[in-house]
């Protein structure tokens, strides 16, 4: 089987060594690799960092086939998915303070939405609306796994993994100022770039449960996920834009070659 692998990074800052070891692993399985350009969210995304990633996986060695997907320029294709998905979604109206507050309640759970806006009136979300109050469009996981039923996907490394979505709850799949989201935009690009395997951080691994509900809610193919541990500084945490990992600019300013960064990665594999 022939594997079409990718690299899909968030030009949000420069790529620092994790990104770039993220890069290789998928890079060096690939008979054919894909670069996209997660940049939807276009408050945070800036084209120098565009820019530089492109220079830096050169700089790298780690050359891609064919056009560089760039997100922003896509989006009525996001906006042709989520319609497809219209029936599932509904307007949530919480904001973050009280989502944060309902979670720390007795029977909230940390980072899963409550359900607050699931089941208000249609009138209610209508008037609200016409209001001009600003909403997110979550997706009801529950009603969402009753079309599809039981789901599951290929981790590589250890075989069949029982599809769980509902460990994430009603993730938002669109909002006002960015009209789609990562996990609608990752699942349709995915397909549309020919993806056999997804090898991504294990940081990842927990939003591969709703991506493989979106797809079959899509019709799309599930690819094969690899998700590979994560590389760490000397102490053993976690190397992470806002901690000024180091980036690849700065290694290469001091001196650090290609074939260094590239030799630990192969060490740390
Ligand atoms: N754009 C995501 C990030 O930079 C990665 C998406 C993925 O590999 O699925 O974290």
């Amino acid at each position: 089987m022939s594997i079409v692998s990718r690299f899909a990074p968030s030009p949000t800052g420069y790529l620092h060594l994790g990104h770039a070891y993220s890069a290789w692993m998928a890079w060096r399985r690939a008979d054919v690799f894909r670069l996209r350009l997660e940049d939807i969210d276009t408050t945070r995304c800036r084209p120098e960092y565009a820019a530089a990633i492109l220079e830096d996986l050169r700089w790298l060695g780690l050359d891609w086939d064919g056009e560089v997907r760039v997100q922003s320029a896509h989006f009525p294709d996001y906006a042709a998915a989520l319609e497809r998905l219209r029936g599932l979604l509904y307007p949530c109206f919480c904001t973050r303070a009280e989502i944060a507050r309902a979670q720390s309640a007795p029977h909230g759970v940390e980072g899963v939405y409550p359900g607050t806006c699931r089941a208000l009136a249609p009138e209610f979300r209508a008037a609200r609306i016409a209001a001009g109050a600003p909403y997110a469009l979550r997706l009801d996981v529950a009603a969402a796994r009753r079309c599809v039923g039981a789901l599951r996907f290929c981790e590589e490394a250890t075989g069949w993994v029982e599809a769980e979505p509902e460990r994430l709850g009603d993730v938002v799949l669109a909002r006002k100022d960015t009209p789609t989201s990562y996990h609608l935009c990752v699942v349709h690009d995915d397909a549309l770039q020919g993806i056999t395997h997804v090898i991504r951080g294990e940081d990842l691994r927990e939003a591969t449960h709703i991506h493989v509900l979106l797809q079959a809610l899509l019709g799309l193919p599930t690819p094969i996920y690899a998700h590979h541990k994560l590389l760490t500084d000397a102490s053993g945490k976690r190397l992470a834009k806002r901690d000024k990992a180091a980036t690849l600019r700065e290694m290469r300013a001091a001196g650090t070659t290609p074939e260094a960064i590239l030799h630990q990665f192969e060490t740390a594999t």
